[in-house]
């Protein structure tokens, strides 16, 4: 059981290059499962190994508990780390694989054996202990990996895309069975992953990186109500806030559209903010669909697009639609792409047809134009 604190800690790999970490400071609670999230590139594994000390810290430090392990050696750090590569030795069966280390460590064999056995039984891989990692699916494999992991009580667990190798439906038991088994042991846990769901789904927070740098480091609620800024709004949720550059702002008003405009509902405490004009992010259930076709609804100011994608999931559904650029409008939609979610009932939406849409009352975010961040944080 630890406390993690980055303290301004960087890694640069190359000095003529942006350093892949930078300046990261971030303190991580006893028992927390926190997430680094981000995309590829962004520096979550290189935080990771920082941590797990498998990188140099350049800059700043990391303290575990409190102690400053910046210059202290991996093995003497008591952090396990699950690769994405299960990286078992293929020769041994499960259960010596587990016991590999503490064999390493002599341990007393009657402790080994019981250690084995409690976190055989935790990841229900009893009937696998004598099996070797060939005559195991995936999934049992990477519960394997665990097991060698937890044998070990460390102080942290890292994980680095661990569940990246299997298929879909088996990620998200295993996703579920992570999660549970963490708080069952309480043990601080660092889980890197670029899937944003996998993280929205298993963090008690998240940290968003990109470029190396932290944006933001919150509960998954909090982070997806009120992200801190356009990547982040971009990045959290599937799929991500739709963003509409050069709104215009008069008389504390967010205002789209043509003539008098639609109100957007800029609340009066960030309108002070910003000067005439803000960045607005719309979740993709806060689009209403208030008309169909090229013309705008009588009595109704709304924005046009076009249905490029209709994805059916089941439960929801979604229409990926472009922009149509309105002549005179300075407005622009951040990539072109609308994501709305579909009502139910709303399965005569199709490919190519024109929907006039707008923003639910109350359903919008507000950035600053030039920051980007949300005006919340201003
Ligand atoms: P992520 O885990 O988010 O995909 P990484 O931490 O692997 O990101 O990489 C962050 C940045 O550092 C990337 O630009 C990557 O190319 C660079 N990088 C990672 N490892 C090395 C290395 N061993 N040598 C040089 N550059 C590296």
């Amino acid at each position: 059981m630890a406390t993690i604190e980055y303290r301004q800690a960087s890694r640069v790999y190359d000095p003529t290059r942006p350093a892949a970490v930078n300046r990261i400071s971030l303190s991580i609670e006893d028992g927390e499962f926190l997430v680094l999230v981000g995309p590829s590139g962004s520096g979550k594994s290189t935080a990771m190994r920082m941590l797990a000390g498998l990188e140099p810290i350049d800059e700043g430090a990391v303290l575990i508990d409190g102690k400053d392990v910046s210059q202290t050696r991996a093995r003497d750090r008591d952090v396990a780390m699950v690769f994405q590569s299960y990286a078992l030795y293929p020769n041994m069966t499960a259960r010596q694989n587990m016991a590999f280390a503490l064999e390493n460590a002599r341990l007393p064999k009657a402790v080994i054996a019981a250690k084995v056995q409690r976190a055989a039984d935790m990841l229900e891989l009893g009937p696998l202990l004598d099996k070797k990692p060939s005559a195991m699916s995936g999934g049992q494999r990477q519960r394997v990996a665990m097991g060698r992991s937890i044998v070990r009580d460390p102080k942290v667990f890292c994980l680095d895309e661990p569940l990246s190798n299997l298929d879909a439906k088996l990620r998200v038991s295993t996703r579920a069975q992570i999660a549970a088994l963490q708080r069952e042991l309480g043990v601080t846990t660092v889980y890197v992953t670029h899937d944003q769901t996998e993280a929205m789904t298993m963090g008690d927070r998240v940290a968003v990186l990109q470029d190396g740098v932290l944006q933001q480091v919150d509960t998954p609620t909090h982070l997806y109500e009120h992200p801190g800024n356009t990547f982040v709004a971009g990045f959290i949720g599937s799929p991500g806030m739709t963003l509409l550059d050069g709104v215009t702002v008069r008389a504390g008003r967010a205002l789209l559209g043509r003539d008098h405009g639609l109100d957007l509902g800029l609340p009066r405490e960030l309108a002070g903010k910003v000067a005439d004009a803000v960045i607005v992010g719309v979740r993709p259930e806060a689009w209403q669909i208030v008309g169909a076709g090229e013309e705008e609804p009588p009595g109704e100011a709304a924005v046009p697009v076009r249905v490029a994608l209709v994805e059916r999931l089941g439960a929801e559904a979604f229409a990926y639609c472009d922009a149509v650029t309105t002549p005179g409008s300075a407005v622009g939609v951040r990539g072109g792409r609308v994501a709305i979610r579909l009502e139910k009932g709303a399965a005569q939406i199709h490919v190519g047809q024109i929907l006039q849409v707008r923003p639910a009352p109350g359903g919008c975010s507000f950035f600053d134009p030039v920051t980007e961040i949300n005006l919340e944080y201003l």
